[in-house]
């Protein structure tokens, strides 16, 4: 997609802190960090979600997570967890797939905030979602 901000980090044409690079994937340091070494892992090929994108995209950039970029996180920046999260469409940015790694630390008070009027009893919910 000529007109992505990712796929321009991904073809190197806009700079990015490159941790990690492979012929299908890059990892680089968000610009807006909610967390120290919070970091975006992208597929060079423009995918706009995870519903959208091949699994063994997935599987690789997980891999990558899993072997390479999460033991880097804890030796060079002693972070005691790491949050993964990716947003598909709704809350979603930048239209281009994206895994953000959040370092996480002790008192780094990180959390999520939804509206808990909206929750419906856990019973009722499962009867919704299960029912034939
Ligand atoms: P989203 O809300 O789409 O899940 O997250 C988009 C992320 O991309 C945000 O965390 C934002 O800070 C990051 N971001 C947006 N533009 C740029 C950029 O030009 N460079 C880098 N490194 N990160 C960016
Ligand atoms: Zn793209």
């Amino acid at each position: 997609m000529n007109d992505c901000l990712f796929c321009k980090i991904g073809n190197g044409e806009i700079p990015s802190y490159t941790i990690y690079e492979d012929e299908v994937c890059k990892a680089f340091l968000d610009i807006e960090p909610l967390t120290n070494g919070h970091i975006l892992v992208i597929p060079k090929k423009h995918y706009i979600n995870v519903i959208d994108a091949d699994l063994d995209f997935v599987t690789h950039a997980f891999s990558i997570i899993k072997e390479d970029l999460y033991p880097l996180l804890q030796k060079k920046l002693n972070c005691q967890g790491l949050t993964i999260c990716q947003n598909n469409k709704y809350g979603q940015e930048v239209k281009h797939l994206h895994f953000h790694l959040i370092p996480r630390y002790t008192d780094d008070e990180f959390k999520s905030h939804t509206n808990k009027d909206l929750l419906i009893d856990t019973k009722d919910l499962f009867e919704k979602i299960t029912e034939k």
